[in-house]
């Protein structure tokens, strides 16, 4: 092969075909458009990120953690852990870069090739991302009309799968499915559930319960929503016994740097910040649902998912990103129409732009296209 492959040719030789389209989509193209508009003062709903910067404890643990870099992180890792059982318990716990490291190392250590992998949608795209990468078969089974679960459908389409994914409250839908059903998948299935609660948080809905009855339950959290870590890149998981030992294997030898970990730490351990934020958003959620316009679905997460028809998600994100507000379309959800956005609960001025700015839009097309 060497010396016979010219300038952009060596990606369609070397890559693999898993890689050669798709991935992540990031909230960026609207931000171009909004600062082509002379906007500088941007209202950031696109990413379901917390506003308000981390807590001040998960701040000065992070840096302190820094005095001590040039030692390897095997003991902030091992204090994090500790933490997450003084929080929430004595269960087995192991962490990851972002709850997406958790979710990748996990599909490592259980998906061979062409191995089954079901995936309850319209959900978040990672999933699909990371199994596809390690060659599985992926087994998509549509949510109902309302975005609830039908656990025979779902135990269906899982009944050969490793590893399958449910979100709740689920992204971008925000849609919460009670514990009776997540039970009854679990009893119906032999390989893992991944329950996703990186949004647990924002709702009343207490799964660990099921922890101690079922060991094919994985949770997986994340430090990047209500603690307001996106950027320092923590998540973990409740995870069976069992799985401990070969998620050692899996994972690269330390999931975590020590400045992140340290920061964790701090930010677990100061639940006022974090529930003052999660009220806020209690609050706002359900103001901005009322007073959108458009029909909103229920939601138990930092976001609400809203029905902008007679618009598409894509159009109504321009609208939006011309006007200083950037919002997510759910259009690259595979299982959703076309004419839905996903919206950020924001800080206060965030909130109060997207309503005004909303209402006057749909006031400008009034008459026009409905
Ligand atoms: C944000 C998000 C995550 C990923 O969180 P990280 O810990 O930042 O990787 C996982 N699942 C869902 C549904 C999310 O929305």
């Amino acid at each position: 092969m060497a010396g016979r492959i010219t300038g952009g040719k060596r990606d369609a030789l070397l890559v693999r075909d898993c890689f050669r389209a798709g991935g992540y989509v990031f909230a960026k193209k609207a931000g171009d458009l909004a600062r082509e508009n002379g906007i500088s003062r941007i209202a950031r709903l696109a990413s379901n990120e917390n506003p308000y910067p981390p807590s001040p404890d998960a701040i000065r643990q992070g840096c302190d953690a820094l005095r001590e870099a040039n030692r390897y992180p095997d003991e902030c890792m091992e204090q994090l852990l500790q933490c997450l059982r003084e929080t929430y318990g004595s269960y087995h716990f192991v962490s990851g870069v972002g709850m997406d490291g958790v979710i990748e190392t996990l599909i490592r250590i259980l998906v061979n090739p062409g191995d089954g992998v079901a995936i309850a949608t319209p959900t978040f795209s990672f999933y699909g991302l990371a199994a596809r990468a390690q060659s599985a078969e992926i087994h998509p089974l549509q949510r109902d009309e309302d975005y609830s679960v039908d656990p025979g459908v779902f135990i269906n389409a899982a009944a050969d799968a490793k590893i399958s994914f449910l979100c709740s409250p689920n992204n971008p839908t925000g849609t919460v499915t009670p514990p009776e059903i997540i039970e009854e998948i679990l009893a119906g299935i032999e390989g893992i559930l991944f329950l996703d609660n990186a949004y647990i948080e924002f709702c009343d809905t207490d799964y660990l319960p099921l922890m101690n009855r079922h060991d094919n339950l994985v949770i997986g959290r994340t430090m990047s929503k209500a603690y307001a870590l996106a950027g320092a890149r923590v998540g973990y998981a409740f995870v069976p016994a069992w799985i401990v030992p070969f998620y050692q294997r899996a994972s690269t030898p330390f999931t975590l740097n020590s400045a992140s970990a340290q920061a964790a730490i701090g930010a677990l351990k100061d639940r006022e910040f974090m529930n003052r934020y999660v009220t806020h958003v209690r609050t706002w959620r359900e103001r901005v649902a009322r007073e959108c316009g458009f029909p909103v679905t229920p939601s138990g997460a930092n976001f609400i998912m809203v029905d902008v028809a007679p618009w598409t998600g894509d159009t109504m994100v321009r609208e939006l990103a011309m006007r200083g507000i950037l919002v997510r379309s759910c259009a690259s959800f595979p299982g959703l129409p076309d004419h839905y956005i996903r919206v950020s609960i924001g800080d206060e001025w965030e909130n109060e732009l997207f309503l005004k700015e909303i209402q006057a839009i749909r006031e400008a097309n009034s008459g026009l296209s409905q």
